[in-house]
Formats: C-alpha cells, sequence, structure tokens
C-alpha cells in the first residue's frame, strides 16, 4: 500500500487460520461485518489486532463489540450512533467511528446523504454524542465495471470530505479517514484520494 493508505483486511467468514497466517505475515487491521463472529475471533487472536466493523450493525448488537472494537465504518443511522454512544459511556472507552454516505446507485446501499452529512456538522449535531469520536466518512461505490461511474462516485465523496474538513475541531470530529476501495476497485479509490481500503477476495481468495 502506499504510504498513508490502511489495508484493511476483510476477513469475514474466514476461518482463524487464515487470520493468524495474515497476522504472522504482518497484518494487524482486520474488517468484519458480524459482531458476535468479530468478538469470537477477537477472543482466540493476539490482542493487538485492530477490528474494524465494516458492515450494517444493528443496534441490538454494538453490545457485543463496545468494548474492543477499534473503528465502526458504518454509522449509517443517528440511531444507531446514539447506542454506539450510549454503550460507549457504559464500556468507559471513547469510541472512533466513521459516517457511512451513500455514494452508489443501487438503492439498497445503506448510509446518509451527503447534504445530511454536511448538516450534521455544521450544526453540531455531532456534540449530542460525547462518548464517540467522528473521525471520517465511509462510502461504497456501485458495483459496475464502468471506471467512470465508480471514479465520479469516489471522487463526490472525496469532495465532500474535503469540504468538511475545516470543521474538525480534533476533538469529537477529526476528518482524517476516507474510507474507500474494495478488491474491485481499490486503486482507483487511492488515486482519488482514499486513506483506508477494505480488501477481502484480493487477499483471502474468492468468498463462498
Ligand atoms: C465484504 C466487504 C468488503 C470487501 O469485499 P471484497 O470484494 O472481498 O474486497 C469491503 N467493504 C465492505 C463494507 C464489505 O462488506
Amino acid at each position: 500500500m502506499p504510504e498513508g493508505v490502511t489495508l484493511v483486511a476483510v476477513s469475514k467468514t474466514r476461518p482463524l487460520e487464515q487470520l493468524s497466517e495474515a497476522y504472522d505475515s504482518g497484518q494487524r487491521h482486520f474488517g468484519e461485518n458480524r459482531p458476535q463472529e468479530m468478538k469470537s475471533k477477537w477472543q482466540e487472536l493476539p490482542k493487538d489486532i485492530h477490528w474494524h466493523m465494516i458492515g450494517h450493525l444493528q443496534t441490538n448488537k454494538v453490545k457485543y463489540i463496545i468494548d474492543f472494537v477499534h473503528l465502526i465504518h458504518s454509522v449509517d443511522s443517528l440511531r444507531l450512533l446514539e447506542e454506539i454512544d450510549k454503550r460507549a459511556l457504559r464500556a468507559e472507552r471513547r469510541v472512533d467511528v466513521l459516517l457511512q454516505v451513500h455514494i452508489a446507485q443501487e438503492e439498497e446501499k445503506f448510509g446518509f446523504g451527503a447534504e445530511e452529512v454536511r448538516a450534521f456538522f455544521t450544526g453540531r449535531a455531532y456534540s449530542a454524542y460525547p462518548n464517540v469520536r467522528i473521525v471520517g466518512l465511509m462510502g461504497m461505490a456501485t458495483n459496475t465495471a464502468d471506471g467512470e461511474v465508480v471514479r465520479a462516485e469516489f471522487d463526490a465523496l472525496r469532495s465532500l470530505f474535503d469540504s468538511l474538513k475545516p470543521l474538525a475541531d480534533g476533538a469529537s470530529l477529526q476528518m482524517e479517514t476516507l474510507s474507500m476501495g474494495m478488491s474491485g476497485d481499490y486503486e482507483l479509490a487511492i488515486d482519488c484520494g482514499s486513506t483506508m481500503v477494505r480488501v477481502g477476495s484480493r487477499i483471502f481468495g474468492a468468498r463462498n
């Protein structure tokens, strides 16, 4: 990976042996999308691993990961943010999150609209969640072979990210991380300014 880009190895559905192998070769950031699966892997594996929650997270499952999760990429509603804040307080830690922004053409993808995110920042709505730190944005491009469509979506997210940076207060709000890019489009994402890519099948092989 180029300097300034963090590789999150997406290890969802993979057995522990494959994660251990990646760990032994130096990988320390792993991404999962099921809270219970993440928790059981965390229990089994070395404690210097940084665990990233990358999939849609149900509010009633926040409790499984709140004690150890490194970064939640997929905050897609205020209800979820509120639950993370509440659980973080009880866990006596501050939890880092990204707001997921809807950039793809597909209907079913989760996330806030760009204008919602902007309003959230300019209105300082984040100050209602003192036990979370918003450290950036995450997005998923349309699943298409048309590189121009994907580039336009990544560019739009990057512009939003850049335009929000001046609002960062160095405390509750720190625009440091732009999580975009997966196996099929991470090179393009890096080209468009991604600072964190989430790569599964290119590392571990095709999932069943
Ligand atoms: C599964 C997943 C990935 C990784 O997908 P690959 O195509 O295997 O690299 C990245 N991001 C999210 C949100 C995912 O759910």
